[in-house]
């Protein structure tokens, strides 16, 4: 039986004629080695931001600049169509599938306009765009370089809850419909190209899976087939010690495991989506990050968690540093908080109110002060909520205030082999210092393979730069006895 392959392309992949040249090489190649593939693909780089942008414009009212991003799309889409289709009948149905898209936007922009507003619905609709238009492109420019390919939409097959710009698939019927989809394909050795990042709900209403979510796609697709493997292909050479743009001396990690990439995730890595994991994971299925742009590298593969925890990997026992910008720590203060149950309860659900997650929470020991992250847009309904939540406790001064700092970043280290190895925070910490950055916060992860640290926005950069220090210097503590 011939093993099956997911491949999921992202932005920069696909993002020009050259780019979307070269994933038609690697799916022909790909195609060689595994007989089943299927391909999932991002928006080219830039086009949902610029869509989403349209129908933020729109929502207020401003369509001038809609002819421009029209024309926009159509030439970044079409001038890529030209210089790869050959076939000139397919070349020109796929300009034209394309075309209707871009006609939809400008319906869907002018309805926004006239209703005045954009519902996460019709948000959803418009940012679903991008990902439909490409699956031409790239399913013309596979099928071109000879490969029988058929673009198909997710949206027929990965069936979500309607919960809007960040819907959860419904497994079970995601299963059955993408079997019954995709495996006759599978079957006639046909690779199906599929958006990424949307899906539809029982009705067929199209929904995104949040922004970044084509990884996310990929791994649903492949955990429910099954496959045997998906592969995330990237414009960097895999997982890297930090992000390479940021930190130009950054290294790719050849394995890393699934907790380590979890937390690295979840902690602002963009290299994968967060919700890419679970899937995988539990179906036991191969997760390797590539980069199209140096095909040949092997880039990084996900190990099981088992296997490098307690013993450091190349004498690394933290493997890398990531973080997450823009956020504000929030802390609700009061002596009359001692002891006095529900508090904090009463705290996290006035904020999940706000349809805000808190990516980090620290509390004092004397219970005195409850203080967490959120992201900054958010601070100002949250402090409201809170405000609203607690009235009495203030009035009585039981709490005496809740307050939001400026813009902060969480910094977080992340490695397996932490748990084991005493001292790691004494190190991150001095080596912080040396450097002349103070930490507002720590919190450790239950897991013990990250550590987290929030520094002033100001020193994002210095931080994250003076950690990698001590990851590239390959540092080794020796453990005790
Ligand atoms: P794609 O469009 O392929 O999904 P993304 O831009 O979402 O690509 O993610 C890839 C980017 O993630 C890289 O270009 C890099 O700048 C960034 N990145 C952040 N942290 C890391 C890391 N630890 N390793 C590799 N890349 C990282
Ligand atoms: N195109 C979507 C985005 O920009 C999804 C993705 O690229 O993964 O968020
Ligand atoms: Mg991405």
């Amino acid at each position: 039986m011939q093993k099956t392959l997911v491949m999921k392309f992202g932005g920069t992949s696909v993002g020009s004629a050259d780019a979307l040249k070269i994933a038609a090489q690697i799916i022909r190649d790909s195609k060689k080695d595994w007989g089943r593939v299927v391909v999932v693909t991002s928006a080219m780089s830039g086009v949902t931001d610029l869509l989403l942008d349209s129908a933020a414009s729109a929502s207020h009212g401003k369509i001038d600049s809609l002819t421009q991003t029209e024309s926009a799309l159509r030439a970044r889409h079409f001038s890529a169509a030209d210089s790869l289709i050959k076939n000139e009948n397919l070349r020109e149905k796929t300009k034209q599938e394309i075309n209707a898209l871009i006609l939809s936007l400008v319906n869907l922009c002018k309805a926004i306009t006239v209703l005045g507003e954009a519902s996460p619905r019709a948000m959803d609709a418009v940012a679903s765009l991008g990902e439909r238009m490409c699956i031409h492109l790239l399913a013309a420019a596979a099928s071109d370089a000879g490969i029988k390919t058929q673009d198909i939409e997710t949206t027929e097959f990965v069936v979500t809850n309607s919960h809007f710009q960040n819907a959860h698939p419904d497994f079970k019927t995601t299963t059955e419909k993408t079997r019954e989809k995709l495996i006759p394909l599978l079957d006639a050795g046909i690779v199906p190209v599929t958006t990424g990042f949307i899906g539809a709900t029982l009705e067929g209403v199209v929904t995104t899976l949040g922004r970044g979510g084509s990884d996310y796609s990929a791994a649903i697709i492949g955990s429910v087939l099954p496959a045997d493997e998906v592969w995330i292909w990237t414009d960097v050479d895999g997982v890297m010690t930090a992000d390479p743009r940021l930190v130009p001396s950054a290294q790719t990690l050849p394995e890393i495991n699934y907790n380590e990439i979890a937390e690295l995730a979840y902690y602002g890595a963009k290299v994968l989506h967060p919700k890419t994991i679970r899937p995988v994971l539990e179906a036991g299925i191969g997760l390797r990050i590539c980069n199209t742009f140096n095909p040949s590298h092997p880039g990084t593969r996900l190990t099981a968690n088992g296997k490098s925890n307690g013993k450091p990997v190349n004498g690394r026992v933290v493997k890398a540093v990531t973080a997450i910008r823009k956020q504000r720590l929030i802390t609700i203060e009061g002596r009359g908080m001692l002891g006095v149950p529900g508090v904090a309860a009463r705290a996290f659900g006035a904020v999940a109110s706000t349809g805000t997650s808190v990516p980090l929470i620290t509390q004092a020991s004397s219970e005195q002060s409850i203080c967490f992250a959120v992201p900054a847009e958010m601070t100002q309904t949250i402090l409201s909520a809170l405000e609203k939540t607690f009235a009495a406790e203030i009035t009585d001064q039981d709490i005496d205030r809740v307050w939001a700092t400026d813009d902060i970043s969480i910094i977080t280290v992340v490695g397996a082999g932490m748990r084991h190895t005493p001292g790691v925070s004494g190190r991150v910490f001095s080596q912080l210092g040396n450097h002349g950055v103070n930490v507002l916060a720590i919190a450790q992860g239950s897991s013990e393979v990250s550590i987290s640290l929030v520094v002033d926005a100001a020193d994002t950069e210095n931080a994250v730069k003076a950690l990698h220090e001590l990851i590239i210097e390959g540092y080794r503590l020796k453990v005790e006895g």
